[in-house]
């Protein structure tokens, strides 16, 4: 899976702000890449990943999975992330503390199977 180098400073920059709650977002983009990060109205920076209301998700067919951090040193995917990324999309970033670069960051699919994430420079 691709990303732009865009997106990944800016959910970077948005998680180390966001620190030490939560940040939360869907994701954009086609079947190979990442383009745009999709804050979810309703959905306020900082609450619980688990709490964000998928009533409130546009009906939008380029919306190819999600993104939140963890404020932990660790990126392995919660019981209540993968029943989330099982609804929505086939990619999903998660973001663990100190959000420094991609090294930082897991991509995985939506059964919660790790895949390669690289920067589309
Ligand atoms: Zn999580």
């Amino acid at each position: 899976m691709l990303i732009k180098r865009n997106v990944l400073e800016f959910v970077l920059g948005v998680s180390r702000k966001t620190h030490p709650k939560e940040f939360t977002g869907l994701l954009r983009g086609g079947p190979e890449i990442i383009e745009e990060v999709l804050l979810i109205p309703g959905s306020l920076f900082g609450e619980n990943f688990a709490t964000i209301r998928l009533d409130m998700k546009p009906i939008d067919p380029s919306i190819i999975g999600s993104v939140h951090s963890h404020p932990g040193n660790s990126f392995i995917p919660s019981k209540t992330d993968l029943r989330f990324f099982n609804k929505t999309g086939f990619i999903h970033l998660i973001l663990k503390y100190p959000y420094k670069d991609i090294k930082d960051v897991a991509a995985y699919d939506n059964m919660g199977n790790r895949l390669e994430l690289i920067v589309e420079e």
